[in-house]
Order: C-alpha cells, then structure tokens, then sequence
C-alpha cells in the first residue's frame, strides 16, 4: 500500500524516462503525451537547452533566501514586464500561490487606497484556481470546498458570458474580477474576446482590477504569449504558473506599477519563492519560448489540431458533441462521462486528461509537430472505432 495520502486516483503507470513528446514506462511501454504533466511539460522532456542552464546553476547555487539579491530572478522579473502588460514579478513555487499574491495584492491596493472594505471578488462558475484555502474559495467549486470549514469570505460567482450578472454583482465592496481567459479544470471553456473586453470596460468603468488566471492558458499554450492578448485587452493582475518552468515548481504573480505599490516590505513573502535555480530554469525556458517562430509554431500546430479533431467529429457525430479550445489546449467533448475515453486512450498509448465531466482534455508540450497530431489523430480515431465495436457488442 502506498504511504502517500489517497488524495489522487493513481494510475499504476511509472514513468522512468522522456524524450522529446514522449515518456517511457519501468516495463518498456512508450506512450505520446498530449498532457505534459497538466499543462506544464511546455517543451516536453529533456531540452537541452533548459537541462544545460539547470545543471549549470545547479553545481553553482539553488538557493539563498529573499533576504538577498538573487540576479536571476531579477533578469527573469524584467524580462516578464517587457514581454507583457506588467511592471512588477513576486515568484511562487506554484499555481496556487501566484492566485493567492494576486488576490492580496487586490486586497492590499484598496486598503492603501483608504478603501479598505473594497475585499469582493467577481469570479466564475466552472473555475479552477487552485487548492489553498483561498483559492478554493476563488474557485467556488463546492467538491472543493466541502469539509474544509467556513470558506474565505469575499467570492461571488456568476456564469462566464452574463455581462448583466457580473454588473449586478458590482457595488461599494467590489475590489475586482477574477477569470481565466480559458478555463482549464473546467472543461476547455473559450472566454470570448467580446466578455473579457467588457469586463476590462466593467473595471474601468468602477476602478476595479482584473485578474486574469493564466496558469494553464499562458505562457504560449494559446498560440499567444498570453491568451488574455487574443482579446486585445491587459489585465491589472496576472497568475503564471505550469508552463514557466516547464517542470520546474516556479510561478509568479504579475502586476502593474500602481498596483504592485501597495506591496511594500513585511506585506508577503515567501521562502523558496523565485531562488536561484528555479529562475535559473525560468529564463532558459522563456529563451526558448521567446525564440522568434516558436509561439506561431504553437497556434499553427494548434489550428492543424482543431481542424483534425472537427474530422473526427464529423466522423463520429454521435460521439464527439463539440471541439474547442485555442492553440494547443483543446477539449473533445463527449456524449458520455470522459473518464472510461482517457482510460482506454492511455491503453493505447496516448496520455489525455479528463476535464470537466465529459471532456477529454489535450494539453500536448508546446514543441507538437503535425505529424504528432496525426499520431494522436490516428490513436483517438481507432480507439473511437474500437470503442464503437465494443458498443455495438455490448447491445447485441
Ligand atoms: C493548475 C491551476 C492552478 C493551480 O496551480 P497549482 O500549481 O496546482 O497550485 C490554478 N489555476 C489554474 C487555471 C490552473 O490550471
């Protein structure tokens, strides 16, 4: 028996080894990822840039505590603010905790701002933003938060798309809107560019700030750098996780100038947070994702991907209710519960994850070519196909 908490459903599946869009079982089985460890593997295994800056930094420091000047933190914080919206970087050790900074932050603005009962945060049915116990409360997502004592204060949910829902919730106590651009855990759900434009116009219109999630959709995954950039507008907070490490627990909160202000020395801190070797890594996979083609090289990929995927659907009409998703992070959504689908995919040696109820979710690392969307094509197909046989049987 395992001495690990049963918090997770495990497969009996150890991998031993990776290479490229592959990963390799203890008994020799050879499996095409089109998960990446959830949206985290951005450039699959064993790059060797980013291996090389790791093993540099590694015989060199890994860590030293804020207390000190840390060089590689400052050259990733800087290069983060001139490739985005923001002007300031607090680094985590994950997803959970870059939601977490940027709500204090939120928080700790209006406080400054002589606002103080300014706490209220606008956020969405169907998020997920991670397992703290503020940001189950952010996330609203009652399975979560069943069992675990009076949820924080200060969250109410509205449906994604109900302009007059979110502007029904606005009033004195509202401090900001909390979304992911496309949400994750909750089934591939595009935000359309038309609701995060009117949000930006709702904060505004009522000096809220917006916050967008990006821990799953950013960092390339989208075919943008930042998916929030597909709608043309900038958030006033940003959480970054998953891919920004490509494997290596970092994450980062992002924010303006005007916001960041409030957060003045004693306000947060954090141990382990953006030491030495985790943005040693940072920096050698934002190397790697700024390189000039490798962002188009995701939407174009991800553009083949949908286009292969609304075939099968065709194909399989009374299986595949709906494609979606943008860039290289889409969801299959099925006309029964995903699980048994991801099972069976995996047997044949594709790795998916479930999202949502009846979604099939593939999140395949960044560098996915053509033709590792046909093999994953070809794998979805025959098991829909044998799937289908295996239907027809069972009513026979
Ligand atoms: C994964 C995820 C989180 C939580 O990240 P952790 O690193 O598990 O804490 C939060 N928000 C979104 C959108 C995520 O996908």
């Amino acid at each position: 028996m395992s001495a690990l908490f049963g918090t997770y459903a495990r497969s009996e599946i150890a991998f031993e080894r990776g290479e490229g869009m592959r990963l390799f079982s203890r008994d020799g089985g050879s499996y095409l990822d089109f998960l990446a460890g959830i949206g985290v593997n951005a450039l699959g295994y064993g790059d060797p840039h980013v291996t090389g800056r790791l093993k540099e930094q590694a015989e060199k420091l890994w860590h030293t505590s804020n207390l000190f000047t840390i060089e590689q933190a400052e050259l990733l914080a800087t290069r983060l603010a001139e490739n985005t919206f923001a002007d300031a970087v607090f680094f985590t050790n994950s997803g959970a905790e870059a939601v977490e900074c940027a709500i204090k932050t939120a928080r700790r603005h209006f406080f400054d701002a002589g606002q103080e009962e300014r706490q209220e945060i606008i956020a969405f049915h169907g998020a997920f933003h991670g397992r703290t116990l503020a940001t189950i409360a952010a996330g609203g997502n009652p399975k979560y938060t069943q069992g675990f004592g009076t949820p924080l204060p200060g969250f109410v949910h509205v449906d994604v798309e109900d302009i007059a829902a979110v502007k029904a919730h606005v009033g004195s106590k509202t401090a900001a809107i909390l979304i992911e651009p496309i949400q994750g855990e909750g089934g591939i759900n595009v935000v359309s560019n038309e609701f995060l434009c009117a949000l930006r116009d709702i904060c505004d219109a009522n000096g809220l700030l917006l916050i967008v999630d990006e821990i799953q959709c950013g960092f390339g995954r989208s075919g943008r750098f930042f998916a929030h950039e597909w709608a043309g507008i900038t958030p006033d907070l940003m959480a970054v996780a998953k891919g920004i490490g490509a494997g290596f627990p970092l994450g980062a909160c992002l924010a303006t100038e005007e916001v960041a202000r409030s957060m003045v020395p004693g306000t947060h801190g954090s141990t382990f947070g953006g030491n030495p070797l985790a943005c040693a890594v940072g920096n050698a996979v934002l190397d790697r994702i700024l390189e000039p083609g490798f962002i188009p090289h995701v939407q174009e990929t991800g553009e083949y991907l949908d286009w292969q995927l609304r075939q099968l659907m065709q194909k399989y009409p009374d299986r595949i209710l709906e494609v979606r998703g943008r860039g290289l992070m889409a969801g299959i959504r099925l006309a029964e519960p995903a699980g048994e689908f991801v099972a069976r995919l995996r047997d044949n040696r594709l790795l998916t994850a479930v999202a949502g109820q009846n979604v099939v979710r593939l999140l395949p690392p960044l560098i996915a070519t053509r033709g590792d969307v046909d093999e994953a094509i070809g794998i979805i197909d025959a098991t829909l196909t044998a799937n289908r046989e295996q239907l027809g049987n069972d009513n026979d």
